[in-house]
C-alpha cells in the first residue's frame, strides 16, 4: 500500500441549459494553448469542444479528459429535458472513433490541463470567458494513493508511446514545454 497524501482536485461543472454556443471558450483554450502562446486560435486545438446543433437547440460543451486507446461498446443515445443527444456526446475521452481532442499536427490526443501555467490562473481561461456561467470552476480536496497515481501515470504513457511512437511524443512534449516558456 502506498502513502495517502491530499490532492486538490479540479473540475469544471457543465451547466448545458445555459450555454448558448458562442464558442468563446474553444477560441480561447486553443489560443492559450497554440505555439507561440497566443498565435493561432483553431477550435481543432482546443480542449473543450462544443457539440453544436442550432436547429436543434442543442449546446452542449465537453472538456477532454483521458486517451483511451480503443473504442468502447456503449451506443446509447440520450435524452434530456426533451433534446436527444448522438450517442458519444457526453464522452470526454481521445478515443479513435471521431475526430475531437486529437493535436491536428501530430494526431496526439489532447487533455484538458485546466490551463496550466506559472503563476496559477485564478480560473481556467474557458471559465474565466463564458459570460453566461455555462462553465463554473470547483476544487476539492480528495486522499489518493501515491502509488496508485503513478502506476495510471504510467501506464497511460505506455498505451500512447505504443500507438504513437516514442519520437512523436518526445516531439511534441519538447514542443509544449517550449509554448509554456514563452
Ligand atoms: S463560452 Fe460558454 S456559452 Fe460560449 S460556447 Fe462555451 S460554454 Fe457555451
Ligand atoms: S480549463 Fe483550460 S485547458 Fe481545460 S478546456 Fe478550459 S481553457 Fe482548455
Amino acid at each position: 500500500m502506498g502513502e495517502k497524501k491530499k490532492k486538490i482536485v479540479k473540475t469544471i461543472k457543465v451547466d448545458a441549459d445555459k450555454c448558448n454556443g458562442c464558442r468563446a471558450c474553444e477560441v480561447i483554450c486553443s489560443a492559450f494553448h497554440a505555439t507561440p502562446r497566443y498565435s493561432s486560435n483553431n477550435p481543432a486545438r482546443s480542449r473543450i469542444r462544443l457539440i453544436r446543433e442550432p436547429l436543434r437547440d442543442i449546446y452542449l460543451p465537453v472538456y477532454a479528459g483521458e486517451y483511451t486507446p480503443a473504442e468502447c461498446a456503449g451506443r446509447d443515445k440520450y435524452v434530456i429535458e426533451g433534446k436527444e443527444y448522438e450517442e458519444c456526446a457526453f464522452c470526454r475521452a481521445s478515443c479513435p472513433s471521431r475526430d475531437v481532442f486529437k493535436e491536428p499536427d501530430s494526431g496526439l490526443p489532447l487533455k484538458c490541463d485546466m490551463c496550466e501555467s506559472d503563476p496559477d490562473l485564478e480560473k481556467p481561461l474557458c471559465v474565466q470567458w463564458c459570460l453566461v456561467d455555462a462553465l463554473t470552476y470547483e476544487e476539492r480536496e480528495e486522499e489518493v494513493e501515491e502509488e496508485t497515481e503513478l502506476e495510471e501515470l504510467e501506464i497511460g504513457l505506455e498505451a500512447l508511446a505504443d500507438k504513437f511512437g516514442l519520437d512523436k511524443m518526445m516531439d511534441t512534449v519538447a514542443r509544449m514545454s517550449l509554448s509554456k516558456k514563452e
